[in-house]
């Protein structure tokens, strides 16, 4: 991907009929074809003909992200998004990060849309991703004493309609019970546990079966 230049901004925000209504109005031409770049402009700036907004976080901070032409979105979001970079974070974070840099209106929603279609995001998501760690201070001792309980997926659909997996498995024996599920939700989690452990082999030991995410 190449870099964005300060060249490609210009052009896109040249372009950009909504970058230019707020330019036009900022920071009107003057009758020599210069802008008037007061300075004292308090929510913009213009800045070798690119235009930046303030934004001030709730910790009171401010920002100058550059104002971001819809052109050039889906692009930014690759940039920054992008392997190289490695920020599949969940859009959260994502969009944390990228208020300090880039704005647009409505970005937080574009940023939303754009990591629901990314699996590693999705899975990083902290709303997504169950991930519940009981450090344990011991191994088990004895059969049944600790069941480690862990859903991985999604999956492609099966012909079932499953798309995750859940695993159990005896700390001390290592006997595993898998079971395809369709949903991770915790009500079909805590169904299967019921059935496919608790009731063959009884409750194990520690009260909580400790849900692990091992990878
Ligand atoms: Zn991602």
């Amino acid at each position: 991907m190449t870099a964005l230049t300060e060249e490609i901004f210009q052009r896109a925000q040249a372009s950009d009929r909504i970058v230019q209504g707020i330019t036009d109005r900022e920071f009107p031409l003057r009758r020599d074809g210069k802008r008037q770049n007061t300075h004292d402009n308090e929510n913009y700036r213009l800045l070798d003909g690119i235009l930046f907004k303030k934004i001030t976080k709730p910790t009171g901070q401010e920002y100058w992200p550059v104002w971001v032409p819809e052109l050039l979105r889906q692009e930014v979001l690759e940039y920054y998004h992008g392997n190289r970079r490695g920020m599949h974070t969940g859009s959260r974070k994502l969009y944390l990060t990228l208020q300090e840099i880039v704005y647009w209106p409505g970005m937080a929603e574009t940023v939303k849309q754009h990591c629901a279609k990314c699996p590693q995001c999705v899975y990083e998501s902290p709303v997504n991703n169950p991930k519940v760690v009981l450090c344990r201070e011991h191994s088990a001792e004895e059969p049944n004493e600790i069941v480690n309980i862990d859903i991985v997926g999604p999956y492609p659909r099966s012909a079932r309609g499953n798309k995750y997996v859940l695993t159990m498995e005896c700390d001390f024996s290592k006997y595993v019970v898998t079971v395809p599920l369709k949903t991770k939700e915790a009500e079909a989690i805590a169904r299967t546990v019921s059935e496919r452990w608790i009731s063959p082999f009884g409750p194990p030991a520690t009260r909580v079966p400790t849900l692990i995410r091992r990878r």
